[in-house]
């Protein structure tokens, strides 16, 4: 189908804009946790060999173990939603939000039974505390996407350990030194999410770069319409497609008569308002048949329709009549316009390209301007 979007501006609204950063914010937080589930249970692999905790509690240990294990998997499996929908989107957030601290909840846990148990030596005790830093300070860093992930993760990690280390009056320097770290966690944390948050807005100001400066490429200045490196990519696209058994298409080309004329009479400026407003009618006589319509340069227009030469005469023969009928209101003066067509659908056999028509309809209008102007001039009969 002939896309019917003559002018799309580049602009994202606010509600793109938010539905965009969503996106990402559920993209960016899955990538980033898929595979934090592992190393809980790595750490608790490494704690349990280290403590000997499977002589003394092997049933709990190999609960823990599962555990861990199941948290992983969970976090793996939920892949964020394909479609990209708001809704989905924000439901995930909420979900994910529910199982993310529940691999800390329960490292939490472990850690306060170590610190608890004798059954665990010093050295246990000091590689446990070094893995809770250890996940906490990922939370504060790498859980940038979503400020209250990364709270609730270095929170749950933190507090019960700072708990249990402060009611013991012999761990007083260590519960004084995490209590420490804890306020540099908070200090990352606030950085690690102002980093991101401006990391989403560059992103976001280069796309929106990326779309003016393709809009761009792809529009005629004056009209808003598309222009000629764009109809003629199009065109060649359309022509190779047909070429392949794809639908049959036509092209018309329009030429304003006389239109040196409107200048001479009424000045430039009303005469590039002549052109807007001409591009304007163009545009609302041709859109219902699904157009791609674009200015070719000076006073000369394109126009790609879908179908038939017979359904594509009949539509430019009507707007030839409308510009006859109605005159353009050019910057606040109404003034008639003539226009001369030429028009073809393409043939694989005789025209081989887009090339090969363009060449065949433009010399159709060299044509209707022979015959006197203001007519449409088909290759084919009106019958074909
Ligand atoms: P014909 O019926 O043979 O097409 O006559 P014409 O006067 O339309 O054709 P010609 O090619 O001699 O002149 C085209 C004119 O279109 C010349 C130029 O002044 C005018 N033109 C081309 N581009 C623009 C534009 O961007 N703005 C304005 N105002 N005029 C333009
Ligand atoms: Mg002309
Ligand atoms: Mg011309």
């Amino acid at each position: 189908m002939i896309p019917s979007d003559h002018s799309a501006g580049p602009g994202l609204s606010e509600s793109h804009i938010a539905d965009w950063r969503l996106r990402q914010v559920v993209g960016d937080t899955y990538q980033l946790s898929k595979v934090g589930g592992f190393l809980y249970l790595f750490g608790w692999a490494v704690i349990a060999w280290l403590g000997g905790s499977m002589a003394f509690a092997p049933r709990v240990t190999l609960a823990i173990f599962a555990g861990f294990l199941v948290l992983a998997c969970l976090r793996l499996w939920m892949r964020p939603p394909p479609d990209g929908d708001r809704a989905a989107n924000q439901r995930w957030l909420r979900q994910f939000a529910l199982v993310l601290p529940l691999a800390s909840a329960l490292w939490s846990g472990v850690q306060a039974w170590i610190l608890l148990d004798p059954r665990y030596d010093g050295e246990t005790r000091m590689v446990s505390l070094i893995a809770t830093i250890g996940y906490a300070t990922v939370f504060a860093n790498v859980y940038s996407t979503v400020r209250h992930f990364a709270v609730t993760g270095v929170c749950v990690l933190f507090v019960p350990m700072l708990v249990v280390l402060w009611s013991h009056p012999a761990d007083r320097a260590l519960a004084v030194a995490m209590s420490f770290y804890a306020l540099y966690l908070a200090g990352a944390l606030v950085r690690s999410y102002a980093e991101y948050s401006r990391r989403l807005r560059l992103d976001l100001a280069l796309r929106e770069q990326r779309d003016l400066y393709e809009h761009l490429s792809r529009t005629d200045a004056l009209t808003g319409v598309f222009n000629r490196r764009h109809f003629t990519a199009r065109l060649d696209q359309l022509a190779e497609r047909a070429q392949q058994g794809g639908p049959s298409f036509c092209l018309l080309i329009l030429d304003v008569d006389h239109f040196k004329q409107v200048n001479d009479r009424h000045g430039h400026v009303v005469g590039d308002a002549c052109l807007k407003a001409l591009a304007d009618r163009l545009q609302r006589a041709f859109e219902p048949q699904s157009a791609l319509l674009a200015r070719l340069g000076g006073e000369e227009f394109g126009v790609l329709l879908e179908g038939r030469e017979a359904a594509a005469l009949a539509a430019g023969e009507a707007l030839r009549h409308e510009l006859v009928l109605r005159p353009l209101d050019c910057d606040g003066q109404r003034i008639n316009v003539t226009v001369s067509i030429g028009l073809g659908s393409f043939d694989a056999v005789i025209h081989g390209d887009g090339d090969g028509l363009y060449r065949a309809v433009d010399l159709a209008l060299y044509e209707a301007k022979g015959q006197g102007r203001n007519r449409v001039n088909a290759l084919r009969p009106a019958n074909a």
